[in-house]
């Protein structure tokens, strides 16, 4: 059966390569435009080097060798493992849709770093219209269906470790450089939406 969640995963991994490849490529062209505020901290692009690893490197090694085999989750939880695979395929459909949609819904504001163009707007419509941060949003899920679908323990988790910190160091720099960038706007969309989780209420 784990053979079949593999199959699932190659499918969703080949998806988002695709989607990001496309993407980079988009905000590399605007790369020429005016940036009024880069962050660039070390630490930053050291831990992002470190999930593209865990996200990418770490699934293929493990898809390719027998090198993590020693590790593979426990057989004798095969039934609740079998429901955590098949759960793990609609949870990566949903982290690839919600990548796509916010890159369409972001279009030139994306970048990899935390930037400012001098043409920026504020997103937030579409997927941004209940959360702040959908890109966030869908690295979680591919983070779950990682955990379900590579059965396991250093291809499973290998991206939970790296994100996790990303996540948490990020966002309030990323929220606190929108504040200083769109004011009272952002200090109001913030009130009427979630940081990853959606909010309904008005
Ligand atoms: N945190 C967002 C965007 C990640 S991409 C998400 O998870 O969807 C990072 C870049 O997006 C940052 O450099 C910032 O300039 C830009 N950004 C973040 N939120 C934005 C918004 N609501 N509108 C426009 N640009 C935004």
């Amino acid at each position: 059966m784990t053979d079949v969640f593999k199959i699932i995963f190659v499918i969703g991994f080949i998806s988002g390569a695709v989607l990001r490849r496309v993407c980079l490529r988009r905000a590399h062209a605007g790369y020429k435009e005016e940036i009024t505020y880069v962050r660039k901290s070390a630490l930053d692009l050291t831990l992002l080097g470190l999930t593209g690893v865990s996200m990418q490197i770490i699934p293929i090694i493990y898809l390719c060798t027998n090198w993590f085999d020693f590790a593979d989750y426990p057989l004798d939880m095969a039934t609740p493992l079998t429901y955590a695979g098949w759960l793990g395929a609609p949870v990566f459909a949903c982290a690839i849709w919600l990548l796509w949609r916010s890159h369409v819904d972001l279009g030139r504001n994306w970048s990899p770093l935390l930037r400012i163009r001098k043409e920026h707007t504020l997103a937030v419509n579409g997927v941004y219209s209940r959360i702040r941060h959908p890109m966030y949003a869908a690295h979680w899920l591919w983070v779950l269906a990682q955990l379900l679908l590579l059965q396991n323990w250093i291809a499973g988790p290998a991206m939970l470790i790296t994100f996790l910190p990303v996540y948490l160091l990020r966002t309030p720099h990323e929220e606190q450089m929108m504040i200083e960038t769109f004011g009272d706007e952002y200090k109001e969309y913030m009130k009427r939406t979630g940081r990853i989780i959606p909010r309904f209420s008005s």
